[in-house]
């Protein structure tokens, strides 16, 4: 993928040079760069003013030691990071990633995206992104907690309910939330909405929990309605993963009508013909944590199969990849589209390789970007970040109706800039157009620091 603007393909170069081997970072930061082609074109203003040679560097990046002791007495050692992308438009925001293949390109990958999704929502919020390569998988109840007080020890000297406001990703859930929260009270000795995802309890949002899998479906029902006259209703869906998002995802893509077939952990997937049955899920995943091969043990008439990518030959009408980046590849693109597939929208972040894009998109099927599609659960942060400051809780149905109302916003944004930029329908370019612009347009405002 050749830039066409000199000047981007110089941005691109020094990108490479700085970050030399981190592959995902600079996945995210050459899509983002070939979408504002047509933008470099339109305002040399922003050229001018370095704003895209600005963009691509975090404004701050935190790496940090996290010791602390297992329930053998051994002490472990992790790494911890924080991305603080850029501030332009609000406090810096974005999740915590626990998963070993954490490193300092997958959380600058995920920062980068995070400030356009986080300028799509229309909601004051900057991006940044965290996490450690610690792996929750195994441990014990005491072992997450002393890991994330100690996480949360150095983490607290850089964040804050106006600088920077934490939530949760893969590997951080309520559970986590609850003890870094606590652990951020003690140390600071203050009640404060700087971090989201929170307990009922305390301060969390309504819905919340269910948002990101929620907001995915009304973007995917907008796109759907919007670009083909189309609905969930009576469709065959396949998402993959089963935690938070995929969760939430069938259950809402049920209620709108449509039949999820299939869910996935890393290990393997499970494919019930007569649709997923969502309390077993939820048994095993919320409350035992073990693994989706248990589905098949449970439900009579479902199928288990090792291997997680082979989840991708299922017949389906729409596919939402909900597990991890570059899980979708090009050549399970095409098997998609062979069997006829008629929309993608990412509820994971990155999870479709740029092959697999440029097969959906050469084939006419509706494809909507993660930085748009998933955009539901950092929305609903902010809603829950607007609570805390009133000191007021909105019902369930009054935050699910804000969510429906930003993923149907974003969808028109995405689709209404790729029409002014001359790519009607083409939601990638238009996302990254959209959440650029706004965020370019706060940098140019606010000037340069020498
Ligand atoms: P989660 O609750 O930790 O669940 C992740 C799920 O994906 C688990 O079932 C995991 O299985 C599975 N998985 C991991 N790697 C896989 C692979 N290669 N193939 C198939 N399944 C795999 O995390 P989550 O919050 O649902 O996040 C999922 C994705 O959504 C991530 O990309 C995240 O960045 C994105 N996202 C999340 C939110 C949010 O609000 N939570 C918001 C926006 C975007 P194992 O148990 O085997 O690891």
């Amino acid at each position: 993928m050749a830039f066409k603007s000199e000047y981007l393909a110089k941005v691109y170069a020094s990108v490479e040079k700085r970050n030399p081997g981190e592959a995902e970072f600079l996945q995210a930061v050459k899509e983002v760069l070939t979408s504002l082609e047509p933008v470099v074109a339109a305002r040399p203003d922003l050229v001018k003013a370095g704003v895209i040679d600005r963009i691509v560097e975090p404004e701050r990046f935190i790496q940090f030691r996290v010791s602390w002791v297992d329930d053998n007495g051994n002490v472990q050692v992790n790494r911890g990071f924080r991305a603080q992308f850029n501030s332009a438009i609000g406090p810096y925001k974005g999740g915590l990633r626990l998963h070993p293949s954490v490193c300092a390109s997958v959380i600058k990958f995920l920062g980068f995206e995070q400030i356009f999704k986080n300028s799509l929502t229309g909601l004051p919020m900057g991006g940044g992104k965290g996490g450690s390569d610690f792996d929750p998988k195994g441990k014990s109840d005491g072992e997450i907690m002393r890991f994330c007080q100690s996480f949360m020890t150095e983490l607290c000297k850089h964040i804050g309910a106006d600088t920077d406001v934490p939530a949760g990703d893969i590997g951080v859930g309520g559970r986590e939330i609850g003890f870094m929260f606590g652990q951020y009270k003690r140390l600071r000795n203050e009640f404060t909405g700087v971090l989201t995802g929170k307990g009922l309890t305390y301060g969390g949002s309504l819905a919340r929990t269910e948002a990101t899998g929620y907001g995915l479906c009304y973007f995917t029902s907008e796109m759907l309605k919007c670009m083909k006259n189309e609905s969930f209703k009576g469709k065959t869906v396949v998402i993959s993963g089963s935690g938070n998002v995929a969760i939430y995802a069938t259950q809402k893509a049920t209620e709108l009508g449509g039949k999820v077939v299939a869910l996935s952990d890393s290990n393997g997937y499970i494919y019930d013909k007569n649709g997923i049955n969502l309390d077993v899920v939820k048994q095993i995943k919320e409350v035992e944590r073990a693994r989706i091969s248990e589905y098949a043990k449970r439900v009579p008439g479902s199928e288990y199969h090792e291997g997680c990518r082979g989840i991708w030959s299922i017949k389906c009408d729409i596919a939402l990849p909900c597990a991890t980046q570059n899980e979708l590849n090009g050549d399970e693109a095409q098997m998609l589209v062979k069997n006829g597939v008629i929309a993608v929208a990412e509820g994971a972040n990155m999870p479709s390789t740029p092959e697999a894009v440029e097969v959906f998109q050469k084939n006419g099927v509706m494809f909507g970007p993660a930085k748009a599609a998933n955009a539901g659960g950092v929305a609903t942060s902010g809603l829950e970040m607007s609570q805390n400051s009133i000191r007021y809780s909105w019902t369930f149905e009054e935050v699910d109706k804000k969510l429906n109302d930003i993923m149907v916003n974003i969808f028109h944004s995405s689709y209404d800039a790729s029409k002014k930029f001359g790519s009607e329908g083409d939601l990638v370019m238009g996302a990254n157009i959209a959440g650029f612009l706004k965020v370019a347009d706060a940098m140019l405002a606010q000037g340069i620091a020498y």
